[in-house]
């Protein structure tokens, strides 16, 4: 498995960490460099590995004390989690969600196993997802390219745009995409031809194709084996093409795993499938959390942790639903909600667990709504003394000119902020003279 030195690097440095009850600052440094040393050894680009340290330190400092927990096991838990990020957080298969024929087109060099690999998802969107799919060869310069497609097609029971000699690679695009509206085809895959390298040519190619068939993805097809050759590869085609997702083949070899760990973190685009072998079968869905999972081997302490955090939330979500019921809800208990709302990342990671919401994401910036809006909030609050947070009455003019001073804000923001509590204190006293209901609802969070 492509992992498997990695793997056993990290298990070893864990190891260290969770036999342990307390941990100093040296003992989190050095299992950081340690990390990062096995980062580099398995071709990670070096930037990312930095920015995966810094922020692997500044969690584990920030973090949180969870009772029944070591602190060991708090790192192992903070390093998965950095590591499902930087592998891309969720998993994004392939996006059909347009109208039919659904052009994709697949790029790369020559011997990536591009057309392998376009075979290969012909093969599945056919036989698992019932879809009605076309392949194309664009190839027109290696003469048996377009054969070695027709071929695949027969091996899969998939249907393959009939050859036509002397034909171009717009042309092909072209009627591809009117034979398969024709023909009722539900998605087009457009095989492009590949060069050893990358070329003017090939570029200035693409980009015809691109504007022939307009696809809704284009997927580079890159070899795992080529490390970090692979990623600046897609930055290149990126930059020139346009690209929607990555394929990374030969994930099967005995590679360092670097390009499959930094693709998505350096190019922002996300790997999609995995191949995994010759056969017109081995080919996966990306799934950044499984091979995190895997990665470190240590599900068991994450779920731990998991579900010790999750019981501190409940607790306090149960304790926040008494004090509402009695209609009592001073700033201290906005600070403490404020907290847990930037726990769950803020706004934007707010706005990201719910779906369709992409778009909407620059307004709320624009409109102040930001990330920092919850921080900034809790700054106000914690500038305020204590008997000021329980009786908020006590803030006129000059008390709210010293807790904007302390807070680095206007004194709008101060009374803005103040203007909430009242309401969500006023609505909460209401609904707390009904039967509880409120106290159900947070209880249920
Ligand atoms: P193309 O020139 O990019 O179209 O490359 P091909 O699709 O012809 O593939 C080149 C070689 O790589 C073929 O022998 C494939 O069987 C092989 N290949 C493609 N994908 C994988 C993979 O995921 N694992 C392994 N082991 N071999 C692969």
């Amino acid at each position: 498995w492509m992992f498997e030195s990695l793997s056993d690097r990290l298990s070893g440095i864990f190891d260290k960490l969770t036999g342990r009850g307390a941990l100093s600052e040296n003992d989190v440094n050095e299992a950081l460099r340690e990390i990062r040393r096995a980062l580099i050894e398995a071709d990670v680009a070096l930037p990312i590995v930095r920015s995966f340290t810094d922020k692997v330190r500044n969690r584990a400092v920030g973090a949180e004390v969870v009772k029944s927990v070591t602190p060991g096991q708090m790192v192992v838990k903070i390093v998965h989690d950095q590591l499902i990020e930087m592998l891309g957080s969720e998993g994004q298969p392939i996006d059909l969600n347009a109208p039919a024929p659904v052009a994709i087109m697949m790029v790369g060099l020559q011997g990536s196993g591009k057309t392998t690999t376009t075979a290969k998802i012909a093969r599945r969107m056919t036989q698992r997802d019932k879809r009605k799919v076309l392949m194309a060869s664009l190839d027109t310069r290696r003469p048996a390219a377009q054969e070695q497609l027709k071929v695949l097609g027969e091996q899969n029971t998939v249907d393959t745009l009939p050859i036509i000699e002397g034909q171009g690679p717009v042309e092909i695009a072209k009627r591809a995409m009117s034979a398969a509206k024709l023909g009722g085809y539900d998605v087009v895959l457009l095989d492009t031809a590949g060069r050893i390298h990358i070329d003017e040519p090939l570029m200035v190619e693409m980009a015809e194709v691109k504007a022939a068939a307009n696809p809704h993805e284009i997927i580079l097809v890159a070899d795992s084996l080529t490390g970090q050759d692979a990623v600046n590869l897609a930055n290149n085609f990126d930059e020139r093409v346009g690209i929607t997702g990555i394929a990374l083949t030969r994930m099967d070899g005995d590679g360092r795993g670097g390009a499959a760990l930094s693709m998505q973190a350096v190019t922002g685009k996300p790997v999609k499938l995995i191949g995994t072998g010759e056969k017109s079968d081995a080919l996966e869905d990306f799934h950044p959390k499984r091979i995190a999972d895997r990665i470190l081997g240590m599900g068991d302490i994450v779920s731990l942790v998991e579900k010790a955090s999750e019981a501190i939330d409940a607790e306090q979500a149960a304790k926040m639903a008494k004090k509402m019921q009695k209609g009592h809800f001073d700033l201290e208990d906005l600070a403490e909600q404020l907290k847990q709302m930037e726990k769950l990342g803020g706004m934007s990671g707010m706005m990201g667990m719910l779906p369709g919401v992409g778009k909407m994401k620059k307004q709320i910036a624009a409109s102040g709504l930001d990330d920092k809006m919850f921080k900034r909030q809790i700054a106000i609050i914690q500038s305020m003394t204590p008997t000021e947070r329980k009786k908020p009455d006590l803030l006129k003019a000059s008390r709210k000119k010293r807790i904007a001073a302390g807070s680095g804000v206007e004194v709008a923001e101060v009374n803005k902020l103040l203007k909430m509590h009242r309401q969500m204190a006023d609505m909460m006293k209401k609904m707390g003279k009904g039967k509880g209901m409120l106290g159900k609802l947070m209880g249920g969070m």
